[in-house]
This record gives structure tokens, sequence and C-alpha cells, in this order.
């Protein structure tokens, strides 16, 4: 078994590093994995668990950059699209798989309108050529027949269907499980990763922390310190302000719109270019989103939801698909908040969705704004702004050609004989968590690999991994973090007993 190094708390954490890390969304585990393969002596840190934040509210698209191309933003989509490329392609075959997305071309759509999103998607295949991201992992747009649009996606209104859209972008298994994987490679890199550790101030030097599991509180010196907190980046350094936006999505199950084998864009009636999209999802549920409203006050450790969000939500996808969706429809719901930086004035749709690296007078580097896609570069421009201030000796940037915990080719993955969902999850390390899983439970591959429920296709044999491999410290972590079982709230009661057994299990070996 190899180390556990994601712990939680601060018992035994070094009290001088290279950088400390302050938060573990995708920003601040990339910023670590940049950090420890530059061979730097590492601390991130996070109050609650990996991924606790926007993190986790995502809508798991790993995107190209298409609307920033549409906004003239030309630096940033060929940007996204680069870094979509060595996420697909070199860093996490595993986690990610292309999508076909179908813009159905019902009455709603006017013939303008069509010709703008042809050309759009037109060109986001440039995008990707410009790229150099292969056919193979995203294949070209085409226009589709009515009749090849329904087979695709059933459940579509038929009246005055003339034929569909079809283009590509990149999907990812799951949000969290990207932020576990790139934790879990920065540890196995050297990392040290502390969850429930909060920090309550910092300078370029100096950090001080609290322990959440005792309240103990400490300070760690550091030669530099990188502020990956999202939303939170303006309560740690006073120069950073933010205007978060609060997106939603709903959960529907897989069986409220039965055969949906596309990401549908639903048109938002009465406006020109926006559109909700659906998003059917490798465990059979369906996201539908998301909304873009403006958030004022102080950041809530969990968004929620509104019921006029739900609702617009719910009235878009029904006048594109032939059922009308009920309030009853919606398994569960989410929400997050895009860290966009205030650049003064404007609605937030229109604020920059590029990443910022600011550098505050007390000297902490803050990275913030980005997309999980772009996570990687924003990692990169962070750690190369705090060395360009500081005199630690470091090797260059080494992750746009490392591969996370358990990739392979997907070649590689679809020879691994191995049980689906886990090669999906965790790659080349399906084998680990099966083999750990056996070692620490003594149980046969049955009850490990039985569904936790009916609905619910994660398995015990995760959740034991979740313990023994990703720092998983309590139940929540399990099924709202290592696994996504929380996302609907009856399954999560469901499953709930057998999270308590995973730990029970490990404890019992310990
Ligand atoms: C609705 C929505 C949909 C999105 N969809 C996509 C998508 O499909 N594809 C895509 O590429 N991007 C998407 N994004 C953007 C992406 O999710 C975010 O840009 C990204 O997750 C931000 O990550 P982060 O690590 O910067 O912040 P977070 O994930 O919020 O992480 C910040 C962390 O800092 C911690 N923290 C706070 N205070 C402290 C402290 N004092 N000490 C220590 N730690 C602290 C928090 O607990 C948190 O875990 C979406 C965003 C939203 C809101």
């Amino acid at each position: 078994m190899t180390a556990r190094r994601i712990t939680s708390g601060l018992a035994g954490a070094p009290d001088h590093v290279d950088v400390v890390v302050i938060g573990l969304g995708i920003t601040g585990v990339g910023v670590a994995l940049d950090a420890a393969t530059r061979g730097l002596s590492v601390l991130a840190v996070d109050p609650h668990d990996l991924a606790f934040g926007t993190s986790r509210w995502s809508s798991k698209l790993v995107h190209g950059g298409l609307r920033y191309l549409a906004q003239g933003q030309l630096g940033i989509a060929h940007e996204s699209a680069v870094e979509r490329g060595i996420l697909m392609e070199v860093t996490a075959p595993h986690l990610t798989h292309a999508m076909p997305m179908l813009l159905p071309l019902t009455p709603g759509v006017t013939g303008v309108q069509a010709g703008f999103a042809r050309a759009g998607m037109r060109a986001g295949d440039v995008l990707r050529r410009a790229a150099r991201t292969d056919r193979e992992t995203l294949p070209r747009p085409r226009r589709v027949s009515a009749t090849e649009a329904l087979q695709l996606a059933p459940g579509l209104r038929r009246d005055g269907l003339r034929g569909g859209l079809l283009s590509w972008d990149g999907q990812l298994e799951d949000d969290a499980r990207l932020v576990t994987t790139v934790a879990r490679t920065a540890a196995d890199a050297g990392a040290d990763v502390r969850t429930r550790a909060r920090v309550l101030s910092a300078t370029e030097t100096e950090v001080r922390l609290r322990d959440e599991l005792t309240d103990a509180t400490s300070t760690v010196t550091a030669t530099g310190v990188v502020n990956a907190t999202g939303v939170w980046a303006g309560d740690l350094v006073d120069e950073v302000t933010l205007r978060p936006s609060r997106g939603t999505h709903l959960v529907l199950r897989g069986s409220t719109l039965p055969g949906l084998e596309v990401a549908v864009f639903a048109p938002v009636p009465g406006e020109a270019n926006r559109y909700v999209f659906v998003l059917p999802q490798p465990d059979r549920t369906i996201y539908v989103g998301l909304t873009d409203e403006p958030v004022d006050g102080a950041v809530p450790d969990v968004p929620q939801p509104t019921e006029p969000e739900i609702g617009f939500l719910l009235d878009v996808v029904s006048a594109t698909f032939a059922k009308d969706l009920r309030r009853s429809d919606v398994a569960g719901a989410y929400a997050g908040l895009r860290p966009l930086l205030d650049t003064g004035g404007g609605a937030t749709a229109d604020l920059s969705r590029r990443h910022a690296v600011l550098t505050s007078r007390s000297g902490v580097v803050t990275i913030v704004g980005g997309k999980l896609t772009t996570y990687r570069r924003m990692a990169e421009d962070a750690l190369d702004g705090v060395l360009a201030r500081t005199p630690i000796d470091a090797g260059p940037c080494r992750t746009r050609s490392l591969p996370l915990s358990g990739a392979a080719s997907r070649a590689q993955l679809s020879r691994l004989e191995l049980p689906a969902r886990l090669v999906r999850r965790y790659g080349a390390d399906a084998e680990l968590v099966l083999a750990s899983a056996r070692e620490i439970t003594r149980l046969g591959d049955d009850e490990l690999l039985r569904p936790v429920a009916d609905h619910v296709p994660a398995t015990l044999a995760e959740l034991i991994f979740g313990v023994t491999h990703e720092g998983a410290a309590d139940v929540d972590d399990l099924l709202d973090r290592r696994t996504r079982i929380g996302l609907i709230p009856a399954d999560r009661d469901l499953a709930r007993p057998v999270a308590e057994r995973a730990f029970a299990l490990v404890a019992e070996r310990v």
C-alpha cells in the first residue's frame, strides 16, 4: 500500500516549507503538484476537505473555449483548447472523454441562429486543430437529420424538428474526482496535503494555521505562499475583490429522459444565443444547468440553488423536450459560485473568466479566476509568480507532460480487465483500488464491487479506497466528494450505512 499522505489536521506537519498552498480546490492541488514536481517542499491545506468549494459544483466539462472565441478573446480560447487537449490526451485520459453535444434545430431556433451556431462549431474545430488535439479525441462537428437527432436524444419534441448540429467537447468523469486525483498525484510527489487545516492569516513568509480537529494554532514559515482560495480569496488578502456569480444545476435520474446519449443545448426561449445544457453523466444521472446570478454579501460555505432558478431550468428544458418536467422530477440540485474578479462594473456574465496572478503588498501570491479546464496552466503561472520573487532553487514546470495517478492511454485503459466503473474513475489504479480493498477487508469481490444501492453504482471498494488512499476523514467526505452520491439526498441516506461500514472495516485493520 502507498504511504497515506493526504491527512486531516496538522499533527506532525512541518514548521518550514518552500511553499504553502492555501486551498485544496482544483487550483490549490494543481499548485501543490506543480511545486512538488519542481522539487520544492510543499504544505497544502484546506479547512474542510479536498474539493470542498466551487470545484465540486461545476458542469464537469473540459471546455475548448468556444465562448471566449465568440467574445473575441482569442488568447484565452486558445489556452483553453490547449489545456483541454493536455487533459484528454496526456495527463488524464482516464478521467475525461469526448462528449457529443446536440443543438436541436427546433422551431425556436431561427435560421440565422442556426447559422451562427454552425459557424461557432466550425470555429471550435479550428481551435481544436490549432491546439493540436487529435480528431480521434474530439471528432469534427456535423449536421444531423431529424431522424438521427431523435436517435441520439429520443425525448426531443418532434414537431417542426429540422435536424440538429452535433459537435464535441470534453466531459470529466467528475470534477471532485479530478481534484482528488491531482491531490493524490501531488502527495505521491511529496506534497504534504492536509484537510481540516485553516489558514488564519498569511504573509509571503509566514502562515498562521488552525487545526480544525483540535483548535490548536501554529505558525509555518515558507519561502513563498500561494492563496488559491477561490471565492474566499479576498478574506486573506486585501487587494483582491471578487464578484461571485451563482450557477445552479439540477440532477435528474436517467429514467426522466430515457435513452439520452448526447448532451443537448436547449435554447432559452426569447434569447438569441443562450442555452441550458442537458448533460448525461457517466453514472446515468443527468445534470441540467446552468444559471448566472450575481451574488452579494458574505460567501456561504455551501451555496444553495433558489426555487426561481430551478423553475427556470425546468421550463427551458420542457420547451425542448416532449416531456413536461416537474419539480418532482428533480432528484437533487446544486449551486456553485464562480470566482470572478471584480474589474469594475458590468454584469457578472461579462466579467473576465481568465485567471489572474496577483501579488499583494504582503507578498502573498493569489491565483484566482479561470476554470477546471485550465487549472494546470493556472498553477504554472502562480508558481512562476512565486519563483520570480524568491531565491528558491526550483526545476522547470513538468506538469504539461506528467500523467496524473492512474493515467494511461485510451487503448491501454480499454484493455484492462476490471470493472468499467473503476477504470473510469481510477484508470490504471483500478487494480490498486480493488487489491487494497481485498487486503484490508478480506471480503470477496461480490461484496466489494456490489452497487451501494439501487440507482447508486458506487461500491464498497471505492469507499474503502477513499479512506485508505484519498484522505477521507468522515462520511461526508466519502459521500459528497470522493463519490458524488450526496448529489441526490435520497441516495445519500441509502449509502450512509455503507460509508460508515467502510470506516469501520479500515479501523479494524489499522
Ligand atoms: C456553476 C459552475 C459551473 C462551472 N463549470 C465548469 C466547467 O464545466 N468546466 C470548467 O472547466 N470550469 C467550470 N467552472 C469553473 C470552475 O469550477 C472554477 O473556476 C474552479 O473550480 C475554481 O477552483 P478553485 O480551486 O480556484 O476554487 P475552489 O474550488 O472554491 O477552492 C477554494 C478552496 O479554498 C478553501 N479555503 C477557503 N478559505 C480558506 C482558508 N482560510 N484556509 C485554507 N483554505 C481555504 C476552500 O475550502 C476551498 O476548498 C464552473 C464554475 C461554476 C460556479
